[in-house]
């Protein structure tokens, strides 16, 4: 089966083809490019869930009927930020998205927080829509804390500062099977894939 992804970020791409690979279901993650390619969206519900309903209502619009598709909305939330970034991850720095700009502002932001106001969790929401037109969300988060510094140049975006819990390693430094097993996507994909699963998919 294909589930379009209705996002044009190749580091999330590159997780998700992964993440279905490990799960052994017979299920491939096809990015949005070429002729379809992801549609510029207005991410403004407010949430994680109203942001990838959004997504995965504008890819597929551009699909024939039928097809399968897979919307992440996701982020970091900074306890000692209250919340921030949260849904505004990606433009934390400004609306041009620069993720490299955005993890230098985290780090600005956190410069001298002591070790115990330094909790951090990041959380991804998937939503299918399925080849009805019916749609599902599944929710995965990852705990951990952030570093001083950022360390590691694995993954993307603030990667390089979060090291989750129970690791020492940022999930940068760490092999990217790791993350993925891990992390606030790959839990909520365990979500999606019990669900096919319980569908008849195997
Ligand atoms: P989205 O594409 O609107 O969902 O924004 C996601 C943003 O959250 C990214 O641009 C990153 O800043 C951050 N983010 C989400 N997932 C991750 C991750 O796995 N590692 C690092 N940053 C992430």
């Amino acid at each position: 089966m294909r589930l379009h992804l209705a996002s044009g970020n190749a580091h999330k791409a590159a997780e998700f083809a992964a993440l279905a690979g490990a799960t052994g279901l017979p299920v491939e993650v096809v990015p949005a490019r070429g002729a379809i390619a992801m549609p510029a969206v207005v991410e403004d519900s407010g949430t994680f869930a109203g942001n990838a309903r959004l997504k995965a209502r504008a890819l597929g619009k551009l699909l024939p009927a039928g097809s399968w598709v897979l919307a992440d909305d996701s982020g970091l939330c900074v306890a000692e930020l209250g919340g921030a970034p949260g849904v505004e991850s990606a433009y934390f720095a400004g609306p041009q998205g620069d993720g490299a700009a955005n993890l230098r502002k985290l780090v600005e932001c956190m410069r001298g927080v002591p070790e115990g106001r330094r909790q951090a969790y990041f959380v991804c929401v998937l939503v299918v829509i399925d080849g009805q037109g019916r749609e599902h969300e599944f929710e995965g988060r990852c705990e951990g804390t952030l570093r001083e510094t950022a360390g590691g140049s694995g993954g993307f975006g603030y990667d390089p500062l979060f090291v989750p819990a129970g690791r020492t390693q940022t999930f940068a430094e760490l092999p990217e099977a790791d993350k993925n097993a891990l992390s606030h996507r790959g839990r909520a994909w365990a979500q999606l894939a019990a669900w096919m699963r319980e569908r008849g998919a195997s």
